[in-house]
C-alpha cells in the first residue's frame, strides 16, 4: 500500500515538475519576439508557441494547417519554405530561409531544428520563425548607401565597378562588346564658382534624373562618381551606332536649358570619352580609365563632343604624364635655365630689352624646348609653382645687371593663362619686384589672347591693377588668335608683338603686307608700341623699319642666349651710346 502510495506521490511530483516546465516554457516563449511550431512525429503533434498570433491571423492545429503559411508568402519563396519545413526530408537538422510575406514588406525567418532518433528516425522538430523586417531595411540602407550616390539616386562607383566586372566575364564568355561612357559637364566648376554649390547640386541632380530617366534597362549602367562626372556602360551596343544615339539624345536634351529652383535656367554642354571592351582593355579599371582619358581628350579639342578610344591618344597621355613627372624632379632639382633675346629698337638698333625664355636640361644635358613642355606644364597646373621660378629667375639677374650697367631696359616675361588667372598673382609679383628692388615700369608682361578669352571682364580688371602699379603689357603672338584690331582699344596695353607667322610672309605675299601695315599704324595711333618678332632676313628687318615698327626680335639680331651671353650684349651696348 505505502508502495503505491509512494508511486503515486512521485507521480504527482513528476506531473507538478512537467507541468511546471511547461509554464516555464510557455513563459519564455511568451516574451520572445519569435513564433514557435513545434512538431512530435511520433504523436503527429503540432503546437505553436511564441508570438505565432502576431504574425499570422490563422490558427494551426495540424500539419494541414502549414499550407497557410506557405500561401502567405510571395511566390518566389514558397519552394525553399517548403525545404526548411520539410527538412527531415533530406536528413537535416538544421535549416533556414528568408521570406517577403504577400503584402510585399514584411519579411520572415524561418528556422527549423530536427532532432533524430539513433535510427536517424525524425523525432521531433522545432520551426523558430522571426520578424527581420526591421533587420532587412537596415541592411538595404547600408546597401543603399555603399552602392548608390546620395546626390542623385544613381548608382556610385562602387557598384558600377560591379557590374561592369560581372558584365565582362559575361562579355568574354559571350564574345560581346561593353561599351563605357565617361560623361563630364563642360565648364562645371564655373557653375559652381559662379552660382553657388546648391545651384551646382541641383544641376548635376537634375542631369542624373534625366540620364536614369531616358537610358535605364537591363543592358545600361549609369553611375554618378564625383563632381560633375558620370559613367554609363552598355552591354552589347551595335557598333558605334548605340552609343552616338545616346550621345545624340543628351545633346538634343542639353538644347533645353534646365530650369533651377530658384527658376534660373541653365544651360550645359557635356564632353563624353568612349573605351570599349575588350579594344581598349580587358580590365575593368583600365577601361574606365581610358573613357576617362579620351574624355579630356575631347575637352582639350573644344568643349560639347565625343571622342571615342584611339591607342595614340593614350599613348600620348602616357609620355604625359612622364614628362609631367620629369618637370616636377626639373624644378626640384633647378634643372630650368632661362634665356634671354635681345629686342633692339628698329631705327637706332639700340637694346630696347630681352625676353626671358624658359629652357630645360634633361637628364642628358640636352635643351628641350619650352613649345614641348609648356602645354603639359599648364594642363597639370606645373606651371604656376614654374612660372613663379621664372618670375624670381628673370627679375633677380635682371636687378643684377640694371645695378652693373644702370641702363634703361625692359625685361619681358612670359605668361601663362592659368598664373594670371591665380588670384595671389599680382601680389607675388609685387613682392619679387620688391625684393629685388626694380622698378614695375621696367616689367612687361607678356600675354597672349588665350588669357583674354576665358574671361575678359575680371582679366581687363587685373590688366588694369597691373597697370596702376606701372607694369607693362603686351599682347604676345599678335595674328594668330582671332586678333581683332577693335577689342584692343578697350585693353590697357602697352606693347603689341606682331607674330613671326606673319613676318615670315610679308615680303612674299601682298595681302600679308597690307595687314602687317594696318596693324602697325591702327597700334601706333593708340600709343602702343610693336615688336616684331621672328626676324630672320635683312629684307624683313628694312621693310619692317620702312613701315614704322618700333622694335625688332629675331635670329637676324640674336638668338635666345643664357645670361652670361646676353650679359655681354648689354654691357656693348652701353659702348654704343
Ligand atoms: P614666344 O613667347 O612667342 O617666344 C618666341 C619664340 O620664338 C621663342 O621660342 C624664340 O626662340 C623663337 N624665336 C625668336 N626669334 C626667332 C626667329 O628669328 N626665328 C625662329 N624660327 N624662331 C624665333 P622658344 O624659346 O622655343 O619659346 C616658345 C614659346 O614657349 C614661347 O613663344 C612662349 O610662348 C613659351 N615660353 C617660353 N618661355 C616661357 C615662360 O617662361 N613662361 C611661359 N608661360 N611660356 C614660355
Ligand atoms: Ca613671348
Ligand atoms: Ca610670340
Amino acid at each position: 500500500m505505502s508502495e503505491l502510495h509512494y508511486e503515486l506521490d512521485l507521480l504527482t511530483a513528476m506531473n507538478q515538475k512537467l507541468a511546471g516546465n511547461e509554464r516555464m516554457y510557455r513563459m519564455i516563449c511568451g516574451m520572445s519576439s519569435s513564433a514557435f511550431i513545434y512538431y512530435n512525429f511520433n504523436e503527429n503533434r503540432i503546437e505553436v508557441l511564441g508570438c505565432f498570433q502576431k504574425f499570422f491571423h490563422f490558427q494551426i492545429r495540424s500539419l494541414m494547417d502549414l499550407s497557410h503559411i506557405f500561401a502567405s508568402v510571395m511566390d518566389e519563396f514558397e519552394n525553399n519554405l517548403r525545404g526548411v519545413f520539410f527538412g527531415e526530408e533530406k536528413g537535416l537538422e538544421n535549416a533556414s530561409c528568408e521570406c517577403c510575406l504577400q503584402d510585399g514588406k514584411t519579411w520572415m525567418q524561418f528556422e527549423v531544428n530536427i532532432t533524430y532518433d539513433e535510427n536517424k528516425k525524425p523525432i521531433e522538430k522545432v520551426i523558430r520563425i522571426k520578424d527581420i523586417t526591421k533587420r532587412r531595411k537596415q541592411n538595404e540602407e547600408l546597401k543603399y548607401m555603399a552602392y548608390y550616390d546620395t546626390l542623385t539616386g544613381l548608382y556610385n562607383r562602387n557598384y558600377f565597378v560591379r557590374v561592369l566586372s560581372e558584365w565582362l566575364r559575361r562579355a568574354e564568355a559571350e564574345h560581346a562588346v561593353v561599351a563605357v561612357m565617361c560623361i563630364d559637364i563642360d565648364d562645371f566648376k564655373k557653375i559652381n564658382d559662379g552660382l553657388g554649390m546648391i545651384a551646382g547640386d541641383e544641376m548635376i541632380q537634375s542631369f542624373g534624373l534625366f540620364l536614369k530617366a531616358e537610358f535605364k534597362n537591363e543592358n545600361t549602367i549609369i553611375a554618378h562618381v564625383n563632381n560633375d562626372l558620370f559613367y554609363m556602360a552598355i552591354y552589347e551596343p551595335v557598333g558605334h551606332r548605340s552609343v552616338d544615339s545616346i550621345y545624340n539624345t543628351i545633346r538634343e536634351k542639353l538644347k533645353e536649358p534646365f530650369v533651377l529652383s530658384s527658376s534660373l535656367s541653365l544651360k550645359i554642354t557635356v564632353c563624353v570619352g568612349v573605351a570599349e571592351y575588350p579594344e581598349a582593355s580587358k580590365n575593368i579599371l583600365e577601361l574606365m580609365n581610358c573613357a576617362e582619358i579620351v574624355m579630356f581628350k575631347a575637352k582639350a579639342s573644344g568643349k560639347d563632343s565625343i571622342q571615342y578610344f584611339e591607342t595614340p591618344i593614350l599613348e600620348d597621355f602616357r609620355e604625359n604624364v612622364q614628362l609631367e613627372n620629369k618637370l616636377k624632379d626639373a624644378l626640384s632639382e633647378n634643372r630650368f635655365e632661362l634665356y634671354y633675346q635681345p629686342q633692339f629698337d628698329s631705327k637706332t638698333k639700340h637694346l630696347r630689352g630681352v625676353e626671358a625664355l624658359l629652357r630645360w636640361k634633361d637628364d642628358s644635358g640636352k635643351m628641350i624646348s619650352p613649345g614641348v613642355f609648356i602645354p603639359i606644364a599648364e594642363q597639370s597646373g606645373m606651371i604656376v609653382p614654374i612660372g613663379t621660378w621664372v618670375l624670381e629667375e628673370g627679375i633677380s639677374r635682371f636687378s643684377k645687371w640694371k645695378e652693373k650697367y644702370n641702363k634703361d631696359l625692359v625685361i619681358s616675361l612670359n605668361i601663362s593663362a592659368i598664373q594670371y588667372k591665380r588670384p595671389e598673382f599680382v601680389y607675388n609679383l609685387l613682392n619679387i619686384l620688391k625684393k629685388y628692388n626694380v622698378n614695375p615700369c621696367e616689367v612687361e608682361l607678356e600675354i597672349t589672347e588665350s588669357v583674354l578669352i576665358e574671361d575678359f571682364e575680371s582679366v581687363l580688371e587685373k590688366l588694369h591693377v597691373l597697370k596702376e602699379y606701372g607694369i607693362k603689357i603686351s599682347l604676345d603672338d599678335f595674328g594668330t588668335g582671332f586678333s581683332s584690331l577693335s577689342y584692343l582699344k578697350g585693353l590697357p596695353i602697352d606693347t603689341l608683338k606682331i607674330d613671326k607667322s606673319f613676318i615670315d610672309t610679308v615680303i612674299s605675299d601682298d595681302s600679308t603686307r597690307v595687314i602687317t601695315e594696318s596693324i602697325v599704324s591702327m597700334v601706333k595711333k593708340l600709343g602702343c608700341e610693336t615688336v616684331a618678332e621672328g626676324v630672320e632676313t635683312e629684307e624683313q628687318y628694312e621693310y619692317l623699319k620702312e613701315i614704322d615698327c618700333d622694335n625688332i626680335q629675331g635670329f637676324l639680331l640674336g638668338r635666345p642666349m643664357p645670361a652670361n651671353e646676353i650679359e655681354k650684349i648689354i654691357a656693348n651696348s652701353l659702348s654704343l651710346l
